[in-house]
């Protein structure tokens, strides 16, 4: 066979259904052999990793909100990518919104690719957006690469993304299942939301009775109808309100076409512990109470939610109104895109959970349902981005040494289990100091 680039030798690798001993060979990025560790492939580069480190598929990150061009002061894809590959994320697809213009026609889409281009130090693909009007934009998006469509049924939080009404989602959803597209949906129903207290002040409960489970609730039982009813293929984002999934499962059981991520903050944090004024810890859906995260974690051990992705959605700080720590005017959005593996396995071994686990929810499902057919596992044939994890080690989170452009995160100051050693994009060590190596990427050739 022809020279490898890289051999990587190690006693423990998660590739395929478990953890094993391998030595892996690259080949033009790629994952070309996978032999046994007694084998003497080789090559000019041979990583040896040390005994308390284990290879990981690169983490795949399929909910971020890079917010360039236009809101760059909040985020960007020098620093987003940067933090990503401190993570250990190898890709990222990124949110149509926050940014301006959102991702909601084919020149918005190419903008975002003008912008990213040059400053992308992982593999980024970009989600479209689904808002009042925009049906007749939806196949040309496809057509030009993106990974899915996600639509609001409740204010985003930025004007220039409007939701959509029961109506327009279901004329959306029908447009998408033509070309059997998928949509992604942030669930929470507009008219409990507006029916449920106003957010206001700095009590953390009073925020979380402005988001009532009920309003997530709702939502998605209208999401499960649509899908029964057009066919369409959908994603529910960021689930909060575990009491949603037994209405996945059952739709599932009856062919309902449907698939769920859930975010580290739900499965770290619990409502009780958040602070007064702590607007670090709002997000939308909002993180709740302590029983309700025991239960997302059984919705990870059954199945039921597939994936866990960050939901990277950071502003400036002056939005989050410390000043004041009013939850109804602060910006719903946490910051965690360097933090997401490390954080989920603090939790997850807590519970019992291994790497394999983690590796699922993190690498290989969020891969599967973007479509991103050589990303997320150590197989042959599969991209060569690797995560080299040191399960054992440990850190303190120091927002001040995060990659991300704005120091506020919740998990500032919280011990983490789990230290990135190094991360690989296409078999070469990424080096956030020298030039990006990372590739824009189009749905069907990624
Ligand atoms: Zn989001």
């Amino acid at each position: 066979m022809t020279e490898l680039d890289l051999v990587i030798r190690a006693e423990r690798v998660i590739a395929g259904p478990g953890e094993v001993s391998r030595c892996i060979g690259v080949r033009n990025g790629s994952i070309v052999a996978i032999e046994p560790l007694t084998s003497d492939l080789s090559a000019p580069l041979v990583l040896e990793l040390a005994d308390d480190e284990v290879l990981l598929p690169g983490v795949v990150d399929s909910h971020v909100h890079v917010n360039d061009p236009g809101r760059t002061s909040w985020e960007g894809f020098t620093t987003a990518t940067k933090a990503a590959a401190a993570g250990g994320v190898t890709t990222i697809v990124d949110m149509p919104l926050n940014s301006i213009p959102p991702t909601c026609d084919v020149p918005a889409l190419e903008l975002k690719r003008k912008t990213a281009e040059g400053q992308a130090f992982v593999d980024v693909g970009f989600w479209g957006g689904a808002i009042p009007g925009n049906v007749p934009e939806l196949r040309g998006l496809h057509d030009a690469g993106v990974f899915g469509f996600k639509c609001f049924l409740l204010h985003s939080g930025v004007d220039e993304f409007p939701h959509l009404g029961r109506d327009q989602l279901e004329a959306a959803m029908r447009e998408i299942h033509k070309f059997d597209g998928l949509m992604i949906v942030h669930a929470e129903d507009t008219h409990a939301i507006e029916h449920a207290p106003t957010a206001h002040g700095e009590t953390y409960a009073d925020f979380l009775r402005s988001r009532p489970r009920g309003a997530e609730n709702l939502a998605v039982a209208q999401v499960i109808e649509l899908a029964r009813w057009t066919g369409c293929r959908v994603h529910i984002l960021h689930v909060s309100s575990s009491d949603v999934l037994a209405m996945l499962a059952s739709a599932r059981r009856e062919g309902v076409r449907i698939t769920a991520e859930t975010c580290p903050h739900y499965l770290t944090f619990a409502a009780e512990e958040i602070p007064d004024g702590a607007t670090q810890f709002k997000c939308c859906p909002p993180i709740r109470e302590a029983a309700n995260r025991e239960l997302l974690w059984e919705g990870l051990r059954s199945g039921v939610i597939d994936l866990v992705v960050s939901d990277h959605s950071p502003s400036t700080p002056d939005l989050k109104c410390f000043d004041t720590g009013d939850f109804g005017v602060a910006w719903g959005g946490i910051s965690s895109l360097q933090l997401g593996l490390p954080a989920v396995w603090t939790q997850a071994r807590r519970r019992g959970f291994t790497l394999v686990d983690v590796a699922r929810w993190m690498c290989h499902a969020p891969a599967d349902q973007a479509g991103l057919r050589r990303k997320g596992r150590i197989e042959l044939g599969y991209d060569a981005d690797f995560c080299v994890f040191a399960p054992d080690d440990a850190f303190v989170v120091d927002v001040h040494k995060l990659h991300h452009k704005n120091a506020v995160t919740p998990y500032h100051g919280r011990p983490l289990a789990g230290v990135v050693r190094s991360t690989w994009l296409r078999g070469e060590k990424i080096d956030v100091d020298a030039a990006p190596q990372g590739r824009l990427l189009t749905r069907g050739d990624a």
